[in-house]
């Protein structure tokens, strides 16, 4: 059960509702987030809701058997819709595309990545600063001076900042040049983590981890929104089967899945999902078809450059294809899925 509290819900009230559920052997947790203050309730009976709807303190109050409920639809029926500072939007509304290299280098790189985005209208960059390596040897990203020159040069230009964060005392650090923080599939069970990011009032962009269960990836959006951040994005990257003819197995039957689910917004990334150039597009167009609310594609002028990640990389040229055919596509869903 999920009871949301009044805003001005007093003490005595809260307390009031706490014993009322201890007496039928519930627990209440109480959860505050920038938008509201919620009471998520555990226990083992069924019980009949109109013990406690009316009762002083509470506004709404939802039965939500999924454990985890503030994520979930069964609870808000409405997509949530993410807004960043100055207004743009993440919703199902319209389709967000996020491009940019796996790994920021140099600011020319930026200024290119930059140019080719704007021309095509992408509002979205991606690159990473701290980079989680399979081998400690290889690169490791250039850290926050990276993210200063990519951030400076992103907000000259009208470009909103996607960049991964790894531990918790980087979110300081990276707060006043980020605009969504990416979590990436290796920490997206590193809790806390997760926790501090509950805290922080910027979006935040999970992916799934390489070997979370839907239910695992539900609950790590759990513990961000129950730590007070309801912006929260799922990113379906492929995950781990036996299949080793591609980087990861992309589960595309999590797209419509989740959106069943959760009211999160939901995106797909096609780049690690297949780590194959050739096919990142196709993996595209079809979570468009499934569903995503928005994609995340590695990019770079000269893919086989690339200080990372070159192998699933689409140049320029493939990228600006990749764009129409996904706007037209998603064009077509709306035509077709009404
Ligand atoms: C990335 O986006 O470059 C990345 C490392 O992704 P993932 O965490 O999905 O492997
Ligand atoms: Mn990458």
């Amino acid at each position: 059960m999920l009871i949301q509290l009044t805003d001005n819900c007093t003490n005595q009230e809260l307390d009031n509702i706490q014993t009322g559920l201890k007496n039928i052997s519930y627990k209440g947790n109480v959860v505050e987030t920038r938008n509201a203050k919620y009471l998520i309730c555990n226990g083992k009976k069924e019980i009949d809701i109109r013990l406690f709807g009316n009762m002083p303190g509470v506004k709404d109050i939802h039965i939500v058997e999924d454990d985890n409920k503030l994520v979930s639809r069964k609870w808000r029926v409405e997509d949530t819709v993410i807004t960043c500072n100055d207004g743009v939007e993440i919703s199902r509304k319209d389709l967000t595309i996020v491009m940019g290299p796996c790994s920021i280098e140099d600011e020319e790189q930026v200024v290119k990545t930059v140019d080719f985005l704007k021309e095509n209208g992408i509002k979205f960059m991606r690159g990473g600063i701290f980079k989680p390596r399979s081998s400690p040897y290889a690169f490791r990203g250039l850290g926050i001076e990276g993210l200063k020159f990519f951030s400076r040069i992103c907000r000259e230009n009208g470009i909103k900042v996607v960049s991964e964060v790894m531990q918790v005392s980087q979110i300081e650090e990276m707060y006043e040049y980020i605009d969504v923080y990416q979590v990436g599939t290796r920490n997206a069970q590193n809790f806390n983590l997760l926790d501090a990011l509950g805290e922080v009032d910027k979006p935040v962009l999970l992916k799934r981890g390489m070997s979370s269960t839907i239910q695992e990836f539900l609950a790590s959006a759990e513990y961000i929104f129950s730590n007070g951040n309801e912006n929260i994005i799922l990113c379906e990257r492929g995950v781990r089967t036996f299949e080793k003819a591609y980087r990861n197995t992309m589960d595309i039957n999590a797209i419509p899945y989740l959106h069943d689910k959760s009211h999160l917004p939901v995106f797909a990334d096609p780049s690690h999902a297949v780590g194959i150039r050739d096919y990142v597009e196709q993996i595209a167009l079809s979570s468009v078809m499934a569903g995503a609310d928005g994609v995340l594609i590695e990019i770079h002028e000269v893919p086989q450059k690339a200080a990372s990640d070159g192998a699933q990389t689409l140049d320029f040229y493939q990228a600006k294809r990749a764009i129409n055919r996904l706007r037209e596509t998603a064009e077509l869903r709306k035509r077709i899925m009404v």
